[in-house]
């Protein structure tokens, strides 16, 4: 580790965020956070227990009032002066999220910005909550249709975009007016805690965001997720997780959003700009090292170019810089863990039983941290593995198609359907794949659609609910009718 990166950890909080406070989990214990590209502990930091876990409910309950009686305005100028925060703070922040999480620098660039745009959005949203009001049909009384935040909110985020999938879920809730408890995950916890510091500088007040930062997620989830004063859950996970807890929300019919896993499409048509395909591809597979539910997980090329494709993708991904993120070049990194290393290679190696050629990569890197080779399989089967299973890794895997109708029913051959990428110069096919592909989101030659404006978010088993756009906001608010007679 640098000098600067020593002084930076040193800095960050490793306290719980409680009413304000930072403060040591009960029993003062704590858990190492490592970067996944030496296998170093670079920071020590509180492992909350479920007593914790509640007296972070208790500060955001106490909070609640006050907060959704502050005026929509100073809720704004919070949210914004926490952006510019984020822009002062942009380096720390990026650098923070390639230690802890192993993330190119450049890539952790992007995500300050693109996370930080979820500030900025609902700074300007949060003024522009509306309701309706009519006369009823019968013309005996007057309809009024008013919005009212959801109330305190519970949060619990992935490691692959530490900052991003924090903000998404706290800009809205603060926007709406409801207070939060935010449960990062175990691996990347430093970039959480920052935040909620440059959120307190920005003048957030005691108890609107709480951080508990612990090892026990599901021992800290059950209790608060079972308590009758939480009242909005927000999960992006894996679809496993995020199953158990919507189980676990229905015993107090607990309102939900789930962001949950993916197994993008990534359709390229025999008309395709195959130089915006490949650049797509490159894009949508290899960013975040494949460690992003939407990345495209099934590649379905026309056999016609499927070989020009694979040939030209293997070039470009044959010629990648692997290295820690902090190296100039990098654009691939480590994987979050050993665990997720052994999965590539087991999705890899059963793919090539079935009769897939491995084009490049293929194999574990022989150095410290959690490395796996950038790779490209082609002629992937029907019933392999890697194909029904998110990757979450850089293996590309390619298989081919002949008619449009055999394109849609492989790219909806999966339980999930959160994004989908086409590409095709035919304006009348791009339409007809808007209407027939069955997921959230799709990338009409594009490899990359997340954006704060938009509504993110998946159909099937990827999840309910939308994060971003003018839906965001409605996660955090309860509809309410009222009914005036006129006379
Ligand atoms: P990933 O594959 O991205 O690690 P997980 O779904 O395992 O996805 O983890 C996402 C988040 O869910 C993390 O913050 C993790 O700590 C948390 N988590 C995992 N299992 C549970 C559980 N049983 N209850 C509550 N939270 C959980």
């Amino acid at each position: 580790m640098t000098d600067r990166e020593n002084a930076l950890l040193a800095a960050v909080p490793n306290q719980l965020f409680i009413g304000g406070a930072w403060v040591d989990a009960t029993g003062g214990t704590t858990f190492a956070v490592h970067d996944p590209a030496t296998g170093q502990v670079v920071r020590e930091v509180a492992d909350a227990t479920p007593d914790d876990g509640i007296r972070a409910l208790d500060s955001a309950v106490a909070a609640q009032e006050s907060w959704a009686a502050t005026a929509p305005r100073a809720r704004s100028e919070i949210l914004r002066r926490a952006w510019e925060l984020v822009q002062e703070r942009a380096e720390d922040l990026a650098l923070l999220m390639t230690v802890e999480m192993g993330k190119p620098l450049v890539e952790a660039r992007g995500e300050v910005a693109y996370g930080g745009e979820f500030l900025r959005w609902f700074s300007e949203e949060a003024v522009r909550v509306h309701g309706r009001y009519g006369s009823n049909p019968e013309g005996t009384g007057q309809m009024i249709v008013s919005q009212h935040p959801v109330g305190p909110s519970y949060f619990i985020t992935p490691w692959n975009f530490p900052f991003a999938m924090a903000t998404r879920k706290i800009a809205p809730a603060l926007a709406a007016g409801c207070t939060t408890v935010l449960k990062p995950a175990e691996a990347t916890p430093l970039t959480s805690l920052f935040f909620a510091q440059l959120l307190a500088e920005a003048g957030l007040p005691a108890g609107v965001v709480n951080v508990v930062t612990t090892t026990s997620a599901s021992r800290i989830s059950a209790p608060l997720i079972a308590d009758p004063r939480l009242r909005k859950l927000s999960f992006t996970g894996s679809t496993g997780v995020g199953r158990k807890l919507i189980a676990q929300a229905a015993d107090t019919v607990l309102r939900v959003s789930m962001e949950l896993g993916g197994n993008a499409p990534f359709v390229i048509f025999d008309d395709a700009d195959l130089d915006k395909a490949v650049e797509g591809a490159l894009a949508a597979k290899f960013r975040n090292i494949g460690q992003a539910c939407t990345a495209a997980n099934r590649f379905i090329v026309h056999e016609r170019i499927a070989e020009e494709f694979a040939e030209r993708i293997t070039a470009r991904v044959a010629a990648m810089r692997i290295g820690r993120g902090t190296e100039e070049g990098v654009t691939i990194g480590p994987l979050i863990d050993d665990d997720a290393v052994a999965k590539a290679a087991e999705l890899v190696a059963d793919a090539a039983a079935r009769g897939a050629v491995v084009r490049t990569g293929g194999t574990r890197i022989d150095r410290p941290g959690s490395f796996y080779e950038p790779t490209v399989l082609t002629g992937v089967a029907t019933g392999s593995a890697i194909l029904r299973e998110e990757i979450f890794g850089p293996v590309l895997a390619i298989t081919t198609f002949t008619t449009e109708d055999e394109a849609v029913r492989l790219a909806n051959d999966t339980e999930y359907g959160l994004v989908s990428y086409v590409y095709t110069r035919d304006l009348a096919r791009g339409h007809r794949m808007i209407d027939r592909l069955e997921t959230g989101m799709m990338g009409l030659n594009v490899g990359v659609v997340s954006n704060a404006a938009a509504p993110f978010g998946g159909v099937k088993q990827s999840g309910v609910g939308r994060e971003g756009g003018f839906e965001g906001i409605h996660e955090y608010l309860a509809t309410k009718y009222t009914l005036i007679p006129n006379d």
